[in-house]
């Protein structure tokens, strides 16, 4: 009888289907694994270009469709920036899913308000289409979504549809006259919504100085800190607790997360960085 551990580090091949362009530096890459790739919304995989390395994305389609993902990803690097050369019908790794995922056992019958900003929004739209899925079981799901303007939003051919079937709220920083909407940070969206602060999770997912604001401004708003749910990120590279890149104090992001209650998290330096 053998003995061989499996290979944690080993990724199956993913061909790139196809290829969105979302905005100027973002793509939604929709991949479709050699074997199925199931996995929790919130969950998150290394992927592989072959020859330049890896990095972290989250799965941003819903989860209980396991044979075709997307990631939508920004360039902002080496790894990135490759991969947003890449080509339909190019092959990468893909190895995971990781992380634990957003627990829906905790959500269910309480209103769930999402704050998300900028490229938080992959990960935030893997949970809705899982809060839709079951929307019986939720009151009310609103979400407050901010980009820096216009041209950054992502996913704006499905936004109609959202505003469909959740209370959905946008805004940009800062935009032309063309603009209709709303216009400020993320927060101040907070300030236009009714919140039944009994019954309501919040779930905040974005760039690190967001969610810093964005949790201040929901315990202002009264919010309790067990009531908080933040998507983490951090530099990670094996995505399995192994290198030590992604530790928040004795949290792995990788494996304790990337989903924290902010009541975890509150008492521990640097958690914003
Ligand atoms: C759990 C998790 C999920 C993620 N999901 C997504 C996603 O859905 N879409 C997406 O576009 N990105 C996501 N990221 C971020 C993504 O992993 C990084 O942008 C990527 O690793 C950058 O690789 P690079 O080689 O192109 O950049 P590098 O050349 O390594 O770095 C370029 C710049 O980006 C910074 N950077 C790198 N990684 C991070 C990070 N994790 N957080 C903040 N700054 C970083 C570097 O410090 C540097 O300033 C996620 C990260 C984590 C940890």
């Amino acid at each position: 009888m053998t003995n061989k551990k499996k290979n944690p580090y080993k990724s199956q091949k993913a061909v790139i289907q196809e290829i969105k362009r979302e905005t100027q530096g973002i793509k939604t890459f929709v991949l479709k694994p050699e074997e199925e790739f199931s996995f929790h919304c919130g969950q998150f995989a290394e992927l592989m270009v072959p020859e330049i390395g890896e990095a972290p994305f989250a799965m941003s389609s819903p989860c209980y469709r396991p044979k075709l993902l997307e990631f939508t990803i920004q360039n902002v690097g080496f790894m990135t920036s490759r991969l947003h050369k890449m080509k339909e019908g190019d092959v990468l790794g893909l190895r995971g899913p990781y992380g634990n995922g957003f627990p829906l056992d905790d959500y269910n019958g309480k209103e769930i308000l999402l704050l998300v900003g900028g490229v938080g929004f992959p990960p935030a739209r893997a949970l809705l289409y899982s809060l839709i899925k079951e929307k019986s079981k939720y009151p009310r799901i609103s979400m407050c979504y901010g980009a820096r303007s216009p041209e950054d939003i992502v996913y704006k051919y499905q936004i109609d549809d959202l505003k469909k079937e959740i209370d959905f709220h946008i805004t940009v920083d800062k935009a032309e006259s063309n603009w209709k909407g709303h216009v400020g940070v993320v927060t101040t969206l907070l300030d236009k919504i009714k919140i039944n602060l009994k019954n309501t999770l919040a779930v905040v997912i974005g760039p690190p100085i967001m969610m810093k604001f964005g949790t201040l401004k929901l315990l202002e708003v009264g919010f309790r800190p067990r009531d908080i749910y933040l998507s983490m990120e951090r530099k990670m590279y094996c995505g399995i607790g192994q290198c030590r890149h992604c530790l928040i104090d004795h949290y792995f992001i990788c494996k304790d997360g990337p989903v924290f209650k902010y009541e975890m998290l509150k008492n521990l330096p640097d958690i914003w960085e």
